[in-house]
């Protein structure tokens, strides 16, 4: 298949919480600059013909919104957490304005938690006006939405099994703390790669932000963006100047062309 340009799109760019997180009067959650506000993490990818956004967050009726975005073709979903999928059952918009079922893809673990947390979706008898999904169960075998070149791969988040994906040369990873040998070796061609960075401090189940920086330099990426960003990590400007060169912190909004 020949080269497909790419537009990404950062929807949101926080950990579970958000920032600014409820209650909260740290100098983050109340900083005034746009950067600092981080709504749950996402990214729309769009080719000329066909978008497909990763993961429906608690957020996803105002990241669509916000980009005034009217065509989407298919979710990709890397894990069941509730900030990865809880915004599912706005995708009827969609539904209605395509006048078609959605497709989902998931892995096993994920499928089956849609199953069960949106139980009135997959029911024999479906109450009128409901989300209208085709879920897809997919392993690490590549696939094609439209002209979207998939490739999904395992990475860890503590013990479970999270997908990441690969769009050509753009791999995104979020909530993962460990990726084994071989995966590395399958994305170490990519231009850009996303990865979390929660905090600075040890988490069970994220990468710090040193020990994502060091993961980059060790894959040799030359373009990285971290994600899933934690109101403990610091202000975007002030974590953002201290970077080597090649990454950056990832801000709601932000868009790459590949
Ligand atoms: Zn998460
Ligand atoms: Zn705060
Ligand atoms: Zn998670």
């Amino acid at each position: 298949m020949p080269f497909t340009q790419l537009t990404i799109t950062f929807l949101g760019t926080g950990t579970s919480a958000g920032i600014p997180m409820i209650g909260c009067s740290c100098a983050v959650c109340t900083s005034t600059n746009p950067k600092d506000k981080r709504l749950r993490s996402s990214i729309l990818v769009q080719s000329p013909t066909t978008a497909v956004i990763v993961d429906t967050t608690p957020d996803f009726r105002y990241q669509m919104l916000r980009i005034h975005n009217s065509k989407l073709d298919a979710v990709l979903f890397t894990h069941p957490h509730k900030d990865h999928i809880a915004g599912l059952d706005d995708i009827r918009a969609y539904n209605f304005f395509q006048k078609k079922p959605m497709d989902v893809y998931a892995n096993a673990l994920t499928a089956e938690a849609l199953k069960r947390e949106f139980a009135y979706v997959f029911a024999d008898k479906k109450y009128p006006g409901i989300p209208q999904i085709n879920l897809h169960t997919i392993d690490e075998t590549a696939f094609e939405i439209g002209d979207v070149q998939v490739q999904p791969f395992i990475v860890w988040h503590h013990k479970m099994p999270v997908f990441g994906f690969k769009f050509g040369k753009f791999t995104y990873i979020t909530d993962a703390n460990k990726i084994e040998d071989p995966v590395k070796e399958k994305i170490k061609p990519s231009d850009v790669i996303v990865l979390n960075a929660l905090r600075n401090e040890q988490h069970i189940s994220h990468f710090t932000l040193s020990e994502a920086i060091d993961l980059v330099q060790e894959l040799k990426i030359p373009n990285a963006y971290f994600t899933h960003i934690s109101h403990q990590l610091g202000k975007h400007d002030d974590v953002e100047k201290k970077l080597p060169a090649g990454i950056h912190l990832a801000y709601d909004g932000l868009t790459l062309n590949i």
